[in-house]
Formats: structure tokens, sequence, C-alpha cells
């Protein structure tokens, strides 16, 4: 047998007591932020059947063709970990008759997703989202309302040089059509643009938007934009978003070319992005998603999202240190009277921290101190002595009053 010191797979990591914090913190942000909005935290599968992404998500999207965890369970049934939470949530709205509660159904999740891609840094194989969406309802309100939550969200966590993109993608037919232009005016100025997005004219003709070759570049100045081809319905409904975010003084920035991965999208589109991070620099983003009901063999019902990388808002958020737990009382002693008093102070609700490692006297002083114990319970053969680890003070008490004096010291403090 092989003892070679096994490790976490490649593009996972471990979430470490240290790092528990600051994701604390995350997850109270949204609470406080979403919860305070109305929206109700939701948990979905972890796995869920493969064929809600391939429908759901699109089979034409990176994610389905080369980004999923999937594997067949014992009975043959093809299921993957999820890629992402929008689909899982409109399976879960429909599988439970949410269109019967008040409209829009507004919920938040938070949780591990999965999706193969090469690890690097801000990009794992197992990462953390948090998201919102809101189904039933196709008020450009929604969608501003959402985008000001994840604002919100990004600004309470410290995210630094934020920066707001958005868009609107229309109805599919309207991107069908759009793309056929698009592509008729790339194979029309073929020759100057560069080798690559020649060659993926009819793959995906929008990236030529991206291009830094000089020639791609000058071809793309006169090349149609998708905001200028939206049915009038879909341009006024963009046009509703904008003044709402422009009353509530949310700064963005419209970007034509903006695409987003999934398939599902209509109308609205965003995305938040930080240039404190390096080349991953989305934050978050999401959009509309008002066909997403049907693929995945509901009815027509809208939907709004959005969802947001734990780790990329950790890492593009402002150091904070982490609030050390407070620690009411250490107790230091190994007997089962230390026991019974550490078991006593809990029942009373302090915070209590136990010696377990049988260390010197002088040894437990200094645990205590190290984290931060405000009260420490020294017990020796005559009884309990407790030590005020702010004023120094040490005072021998009858082991029955040793609790009400640390409560009685938390109240003073
Ligand atoms: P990217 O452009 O970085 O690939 P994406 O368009 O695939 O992002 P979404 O599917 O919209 O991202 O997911 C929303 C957010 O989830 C992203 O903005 C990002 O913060 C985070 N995210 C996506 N994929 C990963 C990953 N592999 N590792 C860490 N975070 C991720
Ligand atoms: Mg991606």
């Amino acid at each position: 047998m092989s003892s070679e010191r096994l490790q976490a797979p490649r593009g996972t990591y471990d979430v470490l007591p240290e790092d528990d914090e600051a994701r604390g913190v995350v997850e109270a942000a949204a609470r406080s932020i979403l919860g305070g909005a109305g929206y109700r935290r939701i948990e979905t599968p972890v796995f869920e059947h493969t064929e809600l992404f391939a429908r759901g998500v699109g089979q034409s999207t990176d994610i389905v063709q080369k980004e999923m965890y999937t594997f067949d369970d014992a009975g043959g049934r093809s299921l993957t970990l999820r890629p992402e939470g929008t689909a899982p949530i409109m399976r879960s709205y429909l599988e439970h008759g949410m269109h019967k509660l008040a409209q829009p159904v507004k919920l938040w999740y938070l949780g591990p997703f999965f999706r193969q891609e090469k690890p690097q840094a801000g990009r794992y194989r197992q990462f953390w989202q948090v998201g919102a969406e809101a189904i039933g309802s196709d008020d450009p309100a929604v969608d501003a309302e959402l985008i000001l939550l994840l604002h919100a969200l990004v600004f309470e966590l410290g995210v630094r040089e934020v920066r707001l993109r958005l868009g609107s993608l229309g109805t599919p037919a309207t991107r069908e059509a759009y793309r056929d232009k698009l592509v008729a005016h790339l194979r029309a100025n073929e020759d100057r643009l560069s080798e690559e997005v020649r060659g993926r004219i009819d793959l995906n003709p929008m990236r030529a938007f991206d291009a830094d070759h000089p020639g791609t570049r000058e071809v793309m100045q006169s090349a149609p934009l998708l905001l200028d081809e939206l049915a009038p319905e879909d341009a006024e409904h963009f046009a509703e978003v904008r003044a709402r975010l422009d009353a509530a003084g949310v700064e963005y920035e419209i970007d034509p070319t903006l695409v987003r991965g999934l398939d599902y999208y209509t109308r609205t589109l965003f995305e938040f992005t930080s240039d404190a991070l390096g080349a991953q620099s989305g934050v978050g983003g999401g959009g509309r998603y008002d066909g997403l009901a049907e693929q995945v063999g509901g009815p027509h019902v809208p939907g709004c999202g959005w969802a947001a990388g734990i780790e990329r808002l950790l890492l593009a958020a402002d150091e904070r240190r982490a609030p050390v737990e407070a620690v009411d009382l250490y107790v230091a002693g190994t007997g089962v009277e230390a026991f019974a008093l550490a078991a006593e102070a809990r029942r009373a609700g302090l915070a209590v921290q136990l010696e377990l490692a049988g260390r010197s006297r002088k040894g437990m002083l200094k645990q205590a101190d190290r984290i931060g114990a405000r009260y420490v319970a020294i017990l020796d053969e005559e009884g309990t002595q407790l030590k005020d680890m702010e004023t120094g003070e040490q005072e021998r008490l009858a082991p029955d009053a040793v609790v009400a004096h640390v409560i009685r010291g938390r109240h003073l403090a």
C-alpha cells in the first residue's frame, strides 16, 4: 500500500477556521440586505438531473459543453454537480407550485457550485456563490431592484474599484436576427480580421468585440450593435430599468457587447467587475431569463436574478480584521469539577473554553490570554479562584458563585 500523503483535488480548497469569519460576514450581509428586501433563503440539492442543466443552461454554453461534473448513479441516471443556481431554483419553483404564491417569488441562496475549468487565481472547481432570484414578474422594477441589491452587497463588503456594466439582449429571436447581421458584417470585412476571429465567425461572432487586433477593432467600430436592434417593447423595458437605476443614483456603463455564458438570458444583462482583481475580474452578474421556465418544461414564467462569487467578493474586498469571538470564561482545570463548571457556565449562556491539553498553571494563563478570555477560573485543591483578565484582580469564590460573578462582570463591561 502506498503511503503517499493525499491532498485535496486540484481547484478545490479548504475553508479553514480562520477563513470562516470573513465568509460569515458575507453571509450576514447577504441575509440582511436580501432578507430586508423580502427575499427568503432557499437551498436546492448539490446534484440534479443532468438534463436540467443541459436544457436550462443551454447545450451550446461552455458550462454544458465542457465544465460539468457529470456521473451516473447506481440506477444508471445521469446526475450533475450543480454548476449554477438559477435552473435548479426555477425547477424548484415549478415543482412546488410557487406560482400560487404572491408574485414575484423572491429567493436567495448561498452554497457551493462546481465547474471543471482551469484552476487559477479567483477560479476554482468548487467555488461558492451567493445569489438572488425574483420569479414571476417581468416588471422592470424587478431588474432594477436586483441590481441595486447586488450593488448594496458589493459596497457593504467594501469591494474595491467596482464597475457595473449594463446591457440588454432582447429576445432570442432578436438575437438570432442580429447574429446573422453581425456575421454578414464580419464576412464582408473578413480580410481585415485577425486569424483567430476569422476562424470563429460562425461559432462566436460576438467575441470579435473583445479583440485587441487593430484591424479587427477597426472593423468592429462600424459593426451593428444588438442594442440598436431591440424590438420596441424590449427597448422600452431597458429604458425603464435604466430610469430606475438613475433615480436611485447607481452608476453604470452601457455595454452593447456584454454577453454572458448562459443561454437563458433575455432583456436585461449586467455584470459587476472589480479592477482590483486580475484577469478574473467578474465579481457577480446576472440578468432576466424569461425563457428559462419553458426550457425546463414549465409554462411561461418571467424571472430575473444574479449570482456573485464569494471568493472573488473576498479577494476584491478590503481586508478587514475579523472580530475575534468573545470568550467570557476560560476554565483552567482538568478535573470533573472544572468540567462541571464549564457545563454550568454554558447552560447560563456564557462563551466558555475549557483547558483540554493538561497545561501547567502558567501555560493555562498564557492560553487564556491568547484567546482573549475575560475571566479565568483557576481550580485547585482549595476551590476556585476567579481572575479578571482586564484588571488582573483575583478572588477566591464559592464554586456556585463563579457563574453569577462572570455574568455580572459581563454586564458591567
Ligand atoms: P467568468 O467570466 O469569471 O467565467 P462566469 O460568467 O462564468 O464568470 P457566472 O456563471 O455568471 O460567471 O457566475 C457568477 C459569478 O460566480 C462570477 O461573477 C464569479 O464571481 C463566480 N464564478 C464563476 N465561476 C467561478 C469559478 N470557477 N471559481 C470562482 N468563482 C466563479
Ligand atoms: Mg465562466
